[in-house]
């Protein structure tokens, strides 16, 4: 079994359900798959010894670069569906306000320990695969689980 973990950062968590929703269509995959983490499936703690971690969202926040690198540790592989994840938009749009529009965020951005800037996934950790799109291309996520579950039989 594919050990897989499923994670969300900042973002709508539309590109997860679309994987959910593919299921329905992909049943096989529930006998390939064990989700050791999705808490869109189950109750979820436990990262350690994944083979693949699937990242939705964006790096918004100093907890959230210390969890990305936690999950990079606890993988073998690290893919990233959405351009949230893949990009860092559209659930980075603030980094494109002008300087009256930051000024009037800034005090959210200090409350809510935010990042001077959103960051997409590689700028802070090693990223093996990326499926683009808002949502995910459904097309594109069904090739890459494949060829994962192929590699690692
Ligand atoms: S890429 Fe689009 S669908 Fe996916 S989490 Fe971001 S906003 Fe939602």
């Amino acid at each position: 079994m594919l050990k897989v973990g499923i994670f969300s950062f900042a973002g709508c968590e539309g590109c997860v359900v679309e994987f959910v929703e593919l299921l329905n269509d992909h049943q096989d995959w529930l006998k390939k798959i064990d989700f050791k983490y999705a808490k869109i499936l189950k109750k979820s703690e436990d990262f350690t010894g994944l083979d693949v971690a699937f990242i939705e969202g964006a790096i918004v926040s100093e907890a959230d670069v210390e969890r990305i690198k936690k999950i990079r540790d606890s993988c073998k592989k690290l893919v990233c569906i959405g351009t949230c994840a893949t990009m860092g938009q559209p659930a980075g749009q603030r980094n494109f306000f002008n300087d009256d529009l930051k000024k009037e965020v800034q005090f959210l951005v200090d409350r809510f320990h935010q990042l001077p800037k959103v960051l997409s996934v590689k700028e802070v950790v090693k990223v093996d695969a990326e499926v683009q799109g808002c949502p995910m291309n459904d097309d594109a996520f069904v090739k890459v689980l494949n060829g994962l579950l192929e590699e690692f039989k």
